[in-house]
C-alpha cells in the first residue's frame, strides 16, 4: 500500500471519528456519519470524472488537487511527461531518416507483410515513375510487372540482389526484412556500369578470338621450322614454341573464361555423380602428373546440384596448381567433406604454401605469388579466376588454408541450399 493511501485512510478515519463524536454529542450519529460518506462519496466521484476528462485530453495542466488524488495526479503527469518526450525523440529520428533517405542517390521503398508499398523517396519515385497519391498502398508488383522481379518478389528469397531491366534501364536491387514482415528495397540504375562490364568482356574475347588464328599460324610454321631444324635454331626455336604455347594457354583460358561471364544462370542445376566426376579428374591428373607425387582420392558420399563440365574445371585446376606448386615425391590428397552447412571438395597438398597476405588475391586475373615459378610450371594466372567464376554460378565459395612452407588446401564449399 503506498503512503498516499495510507494517509487518505488515515484522514478517513479521523473524519468519521470526529462524526462519530459530533453525533454523539447532538445525538445524530447515523445521520452525520451519512453525511460524511455521502460527501466523501461526491467528492470521489468528482474527482473521477475529473481524472477521465483529462485522461482523454492530457496536457501539461493537471486539475488542483490534494490527498491521494494529488498523489494519482503527480505520478500520471510524469507518465504524460516521458510519454511526451519520447514520442518527440521518434519523430525526429523518423523525421532525420526520412530527410536522409530523401537524400539518397538510392530508390528506396518500404513494403509491408502484403508486398504493399509504404513508403518510398524522391529517388524510387524518379526510376519507378511512382506517385505518392496514388501507389502508396499498391502492391509492389502490380507496379513493376517485370516477370523477374515478379518471381524474385514472390519467391521471396533475397540473400541475392536481383538484377533486371526496367523502362531500358538495368535495375540492381537488394531486399531487406526487418521490423515484423516489413522490406526494405533499396535499387539503383546500373545501365553505365554494365555498359562498360559489357565493353570490358566484349573486348577482351573478341581480341583473344582475334589472336588465336595469328598464332595457330605460328605455331604451324614452328612445327616445320623445328622438323627442319640444325644445332643453331634448335635452342631459339624451342624457346618460341614454348612461348607460343603459353599464348595459346593464356589465350584459350580468357576465352573460356569470358564464356562463363556471358554463360545464361545455371536455372535448372542437375544432381552432379560427383564420384564418376572426381574420378575422372583424377585420372586425368595421374596422367598429367606421370608419377611424380603420391596422389590419393577419397570420396564420401555428397549431394552438389549444378554444371557438369564445368565443375570438372573447376576441380581439374585445382589439382594441376597442387601438382605444379608441390615438390616430387610429396603427397597430393582429393578429399570430400560433409557437415550440417553444407559439402566441400577439398585438394590439400604438402607444396610451397602460400603466405596469408596473397591468400585474398589469389582468385584476381594473372596474379601470381611468384610469377617465375608460375611460368617455369606453365601457368597461365587465370586458373583461380575461372574456379571462382565457376563456383559464384554455382552460389559456392572457395575456401584457401595455407602457410608458405607447409602445404596448402583449397576447398570449393558448397552451402546447403535454403529458401531465403
Ligand atoms: P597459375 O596459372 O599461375 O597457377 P592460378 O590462378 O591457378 O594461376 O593461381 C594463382 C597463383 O596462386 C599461382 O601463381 C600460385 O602462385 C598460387 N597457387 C595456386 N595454387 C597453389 C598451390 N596449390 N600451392 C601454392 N601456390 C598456389
Amino acid at each position: 500500500m503506498t503512503s498516499a493511501v495510507k494517509r487518505e485512510i488515515e484522514i478517513l478515519v479521523y473524519g468519521l471519528c470526529f462524526l462519530l463524536f459530533l453525533g454523539a454529542i447532538i445525538d445524530h450519529v447515523t445521520l452525520l456519519l451519512l453525511i460524511g460518506l455521502s460527501v466523501y462519496l461526491i467528492r470521489t466521484l468528482y474527482n473521477l470524472n475529473q481524472l477521465t476528462q483529462w485522461l482523454e485530453k492530457p496536457s501539461k495542466t493537471v486539475p488542483e488537487n490534494w490527498g491521494v488524488w494529488e498523489d494519482v495526479y503527480y505520478q500520471l503527469y510524469h507518465i504524460y511527461r516521458r510519454n511526451r518526450r519520447s514520442r518527440k525523440k521518434l519523430t525526429n529520428m523518423l523525421t532525420r531518416f526520412q530527410k536522409s533517405t530523401q537524400a539518397l542517390p538510392y530508390a528506396t521503398i518500404v513494403l509491408n507483410h502484403n508486398d504493399e508499398i509504404e513508403w518510398f523517396n524522391p529517388a524510387a519515385r524518379q526510376l519507378f515513375n511512382f506517385y505518392s497519391k496514388r501507389d502508396i498502398g499498391q502492391r509492389i508488383n502490380n507496379l513493376i510487372r517485370q516477370p523477374a522481379f515478379v518471381s524474385y518478389i514472390t519467391k521471396k528469397r533475397y540473400k541475392k540482389p536481383l538484377e533486371f531491366q526496367f523502362n531500358h534501364q538495368n535495375i540492381l536491387l537488394n531486399i531487406t526484412p526487418y521490423g515484423s514482415g516489413q522490406y526494405l528495397l533499396s535499387a539503383r540504375d546500373v545501365t553505365q556500369v554494365k555498359k562498360l562490364e559489357d565493353m570490358r568482356r566484349d573486348f577482351i574475347s573478341n581480341a583473344s578470338h582475334e589472336l588465336r588464328t595469328p598464332i595457330t599460324v605460328m605455331s604451324g610454321y614452328i612445327e616445320m621450322l623445328r622438323e627442319a631444324e640444325d644445332e643453331s635454331s634448335r635452342m631459339p626455336l624451342e624457346k618460341i614454341q614454348q612461348q607460343t604455347q603459353r599464348m595459346e594457354n593464356i589465350i584459350s583460358e580468357l576465352i573460356g573464361l569470358a564464356k562463363l561471364e556471358t554463360a545464361d544462370e545455371i536455372d535448372n542445376p542437375v544432381l552432379i555423380d560427383i564420384t564418376a566426376l572426381l574420378n575422372e579428374v583424377f585420372d586425368e591428373a595421374q596422367t598429367f602428373d606421370q608419377g611424380r607425387h603420391k596422389l590419393s582420392i577419397t570420396i564420401e558420399p555428397i549431394q552438389i546440384y549444378g554444371h557438369y563440365d564445368e565443375l570438372r574445371m573447376a576441380f581439374s585446376n585445382l589439382i594441376t596448381n597442387a601438382i605444379r606448386y608441390t615438390p616430387e615425391g610429396k603427397s597430393i590428397k582429393i578429399f570430400t567433406q560433409l557437415d550440417d552447412a553444407g559439402a566441400s571438395v577439398c585438394v590439400k597438398d604438402e607444396g610451397v604454401g602460400i603466405r596469408y597476405e596473397h591468400i585474398p588475391r589469389l582468385t584476381e586475373r594473372f596474379y601470381r605469388v611468384d610469377e617465375g615459378r608460375s611460368r617455369e610450371v606453365g601457368g597461365t594466372g587465370l586458373g583461380l579466376s575461372i574456379v571462382k567464376q565457376v563456383l559464384d554460378r554455382h552460389g559456392a565459395m572457395l575456401r584457401v588454408n595455407s602457410k608458405a612452407g607447409q602445404g596448402s588446401q583449397f576447398c570449393c564449399y558448397f552451402p546447403v541450399m535454403d529458401n531465403e
